[in-house]
C-alpha cells in the first residue's frame, strides 16, 4: 500500500481467441507462418469483399462471459472504430461499441495474505486483432506482417477495482487460468495470446473521486504488468506529491530497460467516429444456444476447489495446487485409485511428479500411468514395503519408460522393496551399535533423540531394505535391553 495515495487501477486484457480462421474470414490463424501467408483479399480489406462471423469465435466470447457471469447480450452488433494505422489494412478495425456481447460479472481473485476479492468486469466485446509491425529487422523500415490482421480477439475490461500491482498481477493469472481452462484462448503471453492495457490512477486515500488515469500499453507479461505499475505509481505519485497535474495520456512500457515514456495525449471514444458496421447484419443470442454453452463449460476451478476440499477431504492449499491447470485436475480425477488415496495420490502429483513434468516440458496427458499402477504404487508405500523416497527417486522414474510393468514388479527386480527379514535387520542393527558404542551409552543414559541415527546407519547398511517401523521396534528393544 501507498503511504500517501491509494492506487486505483483498471485493466483491458486482449486475449486472442482459439480458433483455425479469422474473425470474418477463413483465413488461417496459425501463430509463427512466414510473413504476409495469411492474408486473402477479406483480410486485407480489398473492395469488393464483405466480412461474415466466425461462430466458434461469438461462442468462445460468451462462454468467457458465462463462465464469468456475466449477463449475455440476446442482440450485440459490430461496430467500425477509426483509425489510421499502418498495421491496420481495412483504415478501421471491426470491434464492438454499444452492446457488447457481455456485460458485467467478475473474476474472483485470492492474495498471498489470504484475502479475497472481487475485480468486477465492465464488459467483454469481440473485436479483431490489428497486423503487426516489425521495427527490429532492417535499419531504416519497418516491415508489416498482415498475419494476425483479424484474428479473433475477446476484450476484457475491468471496472478501476484493482488497488494494487500485486492484484493486478493475481487478477492476470486467474484470467490466464480461466481461459486456458475453457479452452478459449491458449494464454500464452510470449506469443502474444494474451495482452494488457494498465490504467492508473492515484488518489488521496478516502477521496471518492477518481484521479487522473494514465493508461499503459505494450504489456506482454504478467510480470511486465506488475512492473510497468510500480513504476507507474512511483512516477505519478512524484507529480502529485509536487503540486503538479498529472495528464491523461497514453504511454509505454519498455522492457529493457524497464521505463514508460509518453506515445501520445489520449484519445476520446469520440475521436474513433464508431459506427454500426454496415457490412455486418446484428446478431441475436438464442436461450437455447446459450443453454448448450453452458451445459458444455467444463466444472469452474473455484468449482473443482470446493470439491477436492469436501469429497476428498484435502487441503485447500492442496485443492488450489491441483486445480491451478485443467490437465492436472483431469488427471487427478480419471486416475485417482480411490478416494481414500485422494491426499497420498495429491502428494505424488504435486510433488515429485510435477516437477519431472516441469523438467521434462512435458504434460499431463501424456503421462503414460494407468490406474492400476498408480493403486499398486500408493499401496506399496502405504504398506511400507517401499519408502517414499526410495518410490519417487528410483521407482517412478522406471515407471515412466513404461513396459507396462507393474511397480511392484519392477521395485522387486530392482531390488528396491524393504524385504528384510527380521533377522537381517537385526544383524543391521546390532552392527549400527557395535560401531558407535559410545552413542548406545549416551542414548541409555537418555539421549533418547539418538535413536535417529542408528536408524539412518541401519538404512545405510541395509541399502533402504530395512523397514524402518521393523527397524525403529527392532531398535528401541535392543538399545533398552541392558539398561
Ligand atoms: P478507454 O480506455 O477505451 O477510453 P474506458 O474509459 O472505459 O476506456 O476505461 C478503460 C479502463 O480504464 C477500464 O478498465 C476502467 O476501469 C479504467 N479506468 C477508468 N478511469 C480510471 C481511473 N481514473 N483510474 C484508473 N483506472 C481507470
Ligand atoms: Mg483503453
Amino acid at each position: 500500500m501507498h503511504p500517501r495515495y491509494e492506487v486505483v487501477i483498471g485493466l483491458e486484457v486482449h486475449a486472442q481467441l482459439r480458433t483455425s480462421s479469422k474473425l470474418f474470414c477463413g483465413d488461417s490463424t496459425r501463430f509463427g507462418a512466414e510473413p504476409n501467408t495469411q492474408v486473402s483479399p477479406l483480410t486485407l480489406a480489398h473492395p469488393g469483399t464483405l466480412p461474415y462471423l466466425n461462430r466458434e469465435a461469438l461462442e468462445h466470447a460468451l462462454r468467457m462471459g458465462l463462465a464469468c457471469g456475466s449477463s449475455i447480450s440476446r442482440r450485440s452488433y459490430f461496430a467500425r472504430k477509426n483509425y489510421f494505422y499502418p498495421d491496420l489494412p481495412k483504415g478501421y478495425q471491426i470491434s464492438q461499441h454499444h452492446d457488447p456481447v457481455c456485460l458485467g460479472g467478475s473474476i474472483h481473485i485470492q492474495l498471498s495474505d489470504g484475502i479475497s476479492k472481487d475485480i468486477r468486469l465492465t464488459r467483454i466485446h469481440l473485436e479483431e486483432d490489428a497486423g503487426k509491425s516489425i521495427h527490429d529487422q532492417d535499419p531504416s523500415q519497418t516491415l508489416l506482417d498482415y498475419n494476425r490482421a483479424g484474428t479473433p480477439l475477446i476484450e476484457i475490461v475491468t471496472e478501476p477495482d484493482i488497488r494494487s500491482a500485486e492484484e493486478a498481477f493475481v487478477f492476470l493469472t486467474e484470467i490466464r487460468k480461466l481461459v486456458r481452462w475453457i479452452g478459449v484462448c491458449d494464454g500464452n503471453m510470449e506469443e502474444g495470446s494474451l495482452r494488457c492495457d494498465a490504467n492508473i490512477s492515484l488518489r488521496l486515500h478516502g477521496d471518492p473521486r477518481l484521479g487522473t488515469r494514465v493508461e499503459v500499453k505494450n504489456l506482454n507479461s504478467i510480470r511486465h504488468v506488475r512492473r510497468a505499475i510500480e513504476i507507474e505509481v512511483e512516477r505519478l505519485a512524484v507529480i502529485l506529491d509536487a503540486g503538479a497535474i498529472v495528464r491523461q495520456e497514453t504511454r509505454s512500457f519498455q522492457a529493457s530497460d524497464e521505463t514508460t515514456f509518453a506515445i501520445r495525449t489520449k484519445e476520446d471514444a469520440d475521436d474513433y467516429r464508431y459506427f454500426p458496421e454496415p457490412d455486418l447484419p446484428p446478431f441475436h443470442i438464442t436461450e437455447d444456444w446459450l443453454d448448450r454453452l453452458m451445459s458444455s463449460l467444463p466444472s469452474l476451478p473455484e468449482v473443482m476447489i470446493a470439491r477436492f476440499q469436501h469429497e476428498y477431504g484435502l487441503s485447500e492449499y492442496d485443492a488450489r495446487q491441483l486445480c491451478e491447470e485443467k490437465d492436472l485436475c483431469d488427471y487427478f480425477l480419471s486416475h485417482l485409485p480411490a478416494t481414500d488415496h485422494a491426499k497420498p495420490f495429491a502428494n505424488w502429483l504435486l510433488g515429485p511428479v510435477r516437477s519431472l513434468i516441469n523438467e521434462r516440458g512435458g504434460e499431463w496427458v501424456l503421462l503414460n500411468i494407468s490406474r492400476d499402477e498408480w493403486a499398486d504404487l500408493l499401496l506399496l508405500v502405504s504398506s511400507g514395503r517401499i519408502s517414499f523416497s526410495s518410490a519417487s527417486q528410483h521407482l517412478f522414474p522406471r515407471m515412466m519408460s513404461a513396459d507396462g510393468r507393474l511397480p511392484s514388479d519392477i521395485a522387486a527386480a530392482e531390488g528396491l522393496l524393504q524385504d528384510a527379514g527380521g533377522d537381517e535387520i537385526e544383524g543391521w542393527v546390532e552392527q549400527a551399535m557395535q560401531s558407535m558404542p559410545d552413542k548406545v551409552l549416551e542414548y541409555r543414559k537418555g539421549k533418547k533423540g539418538l535413536i535417529g541415527l542408528f536408524m539412518g546407519e541401519v538404512k545405510k547398511l541395509s541399502r533402504g531394505k530395512a523397514d524402518p517401523r521393523k527397524t525403529q521396534e527392532i531398535l528401541q528393544k535392543k538399545l533398552n535391553a541392558a539398561s
